[in-house]
């Protein structure tokens, strides 16, 4: 970093809209869904004819409850709806449906969420969570279309949208995509947003100035069109550099608003101050004020799912894990639950084989180590999640979500089973791992198929290191006069013959007491 940049502190607040994952949209019965063939899924309400009516959609109100609840926010007695007037093609009304402090009052005030900050933890205040209705979608220069013509699919008007506003709190680039990832891990956890920024379900404008510590707030500068994380910290370090630069030369810093260019790396002004719009915002009148119901409230705060903090707390006080393990693990709803899933399957196999061994099944009595219970099981899990399923997932360019329907929890509970009952040794367990991932097939089906089951039997074994031991007398004889560091060479040699699959425990046993001269 720049010394001009430890000279000023960068001060950000974000506008977050998120896509609410209703059947239908806001104002009219039209299925909200992503894609699909331009202007199929329109109304005259969504297409703003004249004389039609809105009717607020009571879904759309719960979901944005259910964030104001999970990020301790003050839900309004009454809420109502404001219309903010300006002209784009892809808004057929001439104005947007929203809520405005000074013309409706939003659904949830206040609030704030907790962010690893960058020293210690931060907690960002929450202005207000509001409902607002989605414009449409201009297409300008789009592969498929005719470059001299624009066109406008109405699709996506009328959609839900929720925008939560922060206040000024944020302290850098780096706070702003931590405070962003963790209100789309909250989003994706309480079910009201998918949270996917590629496909424009969670956008967000960056607002941001800079200033010397203790001075009052400087002239902010808005930035717009960010559709990742990376690129919202990337325009955010530019801005700041260039309003940095900016003041360093003895000059100011405009009020404007600026869009991002990924290609360019760079922001560039799309309106000034002077330019500005007036929304001259007033009360729709064609919607009633909402009352919300203290008891309805309350019984969207009990249905509310378990947040990520509590989940985490929680993995680590029932199964033992350690923090990081924990956050990790809990760091979306599906991978947390793919690990409970499995951990329950996992505790399930181990009561069931544990209870075919005291009836006497199990002949042979290969099992090994004695089950390490709830907490050994959910490690095990745990430690193959977070190191050999993520490595797969990379290795084959998966997503997360591809992964786990080839690889479903009882797959991997089994294939833990199969290494913790000693079938298959785990270095092996990593390459049966691989092959579930690429083919879909279940541990047994692969280890079957590919001949992998562990050699466990004594009698062979030993056959095995008898030959060994036969084909290096010389080492033999140096092992014994004090060269023990040749057991490792040994193994190898055993490991090799048998393809990798003779049991290591057993051989290591087999060895030391061969090579002792019994
Ligand atoms: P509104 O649009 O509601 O009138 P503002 O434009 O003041 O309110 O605030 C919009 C966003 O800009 C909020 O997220 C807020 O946190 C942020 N913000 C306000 N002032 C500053 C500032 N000086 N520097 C950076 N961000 C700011
Ligand atoms: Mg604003
Ligand atoms: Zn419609």
């Amino acid at each position: 970093m720049s010394d001009a940049a430890i000279k000023y502190e960068s001060v950000i607040g974000l506008e977050v809209h998120a896509q609410l994952l209703t059947n239908s949209k806001i104002f009219c019965g039209c299925p909200v869904a992503f894609g699909g063939e331009p202007n199929t899924r329109v109304c005259p309400i969504c297409l703003g004819m004249p004389g039609v009516l809105p009717v607020l959609n009571r879904r759309a109100v719960e979901y944005t409850i259910r964030m104001a609840l999970a990020v301790d926010g003050r839900v309004a007695e009454t809420s109502a709806f404001a219309r903010k007037n300006y002209f784009y093609p892809d808004l057929p009304k001439g104005y947007q449906i929203s809520q405005y402090d000074r013309a409706g009052e939003p659904i949830s005030l206040a609030g704030g969420i907790e962010i690893e900050g960058e020293d210690g933890p931060r907690f960002v205040r929450l202005r207000r969570i509001h409902l607002e209705e989605e414009a449409g979608k201009s297409i300008h220069n789009e592969p498929g279309y005719d470059p001299d013509l624009s066109y406008i699919d109405f699709n996506r008007t009328g959609v839900p949208l929720m925008e939560i506003v922060s206040e000024p709190d944020i302290r850098s680039p780096r706070e702003a995509s931590a405070y962003l990832a963790r209100l789309r891990q909250i989003l994706q956890y309480i079910g009201v947003c998918d949270g996917n920024m590629e496909e424009g379900s969670l956008r967000c404008d960056a607002n941001v100035s800079i200033r010397k510590p203790g001075d009052p707030l400087g002239e902010l500068v808005e930035i717009k069109n960010m559709n990742s994380m990376r690129s919202m910290e990337r325009a955010l370090e530019f801005e700041i550099d260039r309003q940095t630069e900016l003041l360093d030369d003895g000059g100011t810093v405009v009020r404007q608003t600026r869009l991002w260019n990924e290609e360019k790396r760079k922001t560039f002004p799309m309106r000034s101050k002077e330019e500005a719009h007036d929304y001259r915002y007033f009360p729709d009148p064609d919607l009633v004020t909402v009352e919300i119901a203290r008891s309805w409230v309350d019984e969207i705060g009990e249905d509310l799912p378990e947040l990520p903090d509590a989940r985490m707390q929680r993995f680590v006080d029932e199964y033992g894990l350690p923090q990081d393990m924990a956050r990790k693990l809990t760091e979306n709803r599906t991978r947390a639950d793919y690990f409970e899933a499995c951990v329950s399957k996992a505790v399930g196999d181990t009561a069931r084989s544990a209870a075919g061994e005291a009836a006497g099944e199990a002949a042979g009595g290969t099992s090994s180590e004695a089950p390490g219970g709830v907490a050994g099981d959910a490690r095990t899990v745990s430690n193959w999640m977070l190191s050999e399923l993520l490595r797969v997932q990379h290795e084959n360019h998966m997503d997360q979500g591809t992964l786990e329907a080839r690889i479903p929890p009882d797959h991997l509970a089994q294939l833990l089973g199969q290494i913790k009952e000693g079938k298959i040794s785990g270095k092996i367990g990593k390459d049966v791992l691989d092959t579930m991932a690429e083919t879909g097939k279940s541990p047994a089906q692969v280890i079957e198929e590919q001949g992998l089951v562990q050699i466990s039997d004594t009698g062979e074994l030993e056959g095995v290191v008898d030959g060994i031991l036969a084909e290096h007398p010389g080492d033999v004889a140096e092992y014994r006069a004090g060269k023990t560091k040749l057991l490792g060479f040994f193994m190898g040699q055993v490991m090799r013959a048998t393809q990798g699959k003779a049991n290591p425990k057993m051989v290591n046993e087999l060895l030391q007491k061969k090579l002792a001269g019994h």
